[in-house]
């Protein structure tokens, strides 16, 4: 079964059984049924959209392109973390590390540093 989650939203794989009693691929309690079949779930509302045997392409390289640019993303957060916390402390007057400094010069704050 393949899953993933994006932008609010729950992507996954399912087989399911048609319920007709001469159907081959669903006879056996050993077979899966029909599929793989993708569907979507909204996180917010938990209702279940069927999309169908492939996912739209726009979805695949949506998909494709956030993994890839994950990385990016977490380190651009990263670099946001330790700017909140340079600008907290120089509003706080807490104590600077040289890192806080250089940040907060980038800003044009350092008339505010000793
Ligand atoms: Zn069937």
């Amino acid at each position: 079964m393949q899953r993933f989650v994006l932008q609010g939203s729950i992507y996954y794989t399912q087989y399911r059984k048609c319920g007709k009693p001469a159907c081959s691929t669903c006879s056996s309690r050993a077979k899966r049924g029909h599929g793989p079949y993708w569907y979507r779930r909204d996180s917010n509302t938990g209702k279940v959209h069927y999309i169908g045997k492939r996912l739209p392409e726009g979805i695949v390289s949506t998909h494709d392109a956030r993994r890839l640019l994950r990385p990016r993303a977490a380190g651009i957060s990263d670099t946001l973390r330790r700017q909140q916390a340079a600008l907290r402390s120089f509003i706080d007057g807490g104590a600077l590390t040289d890192d806080d400094i250089k940040i907060l010069t980038a800003f044009d704050l350092q008339d505010g540093i000793l």
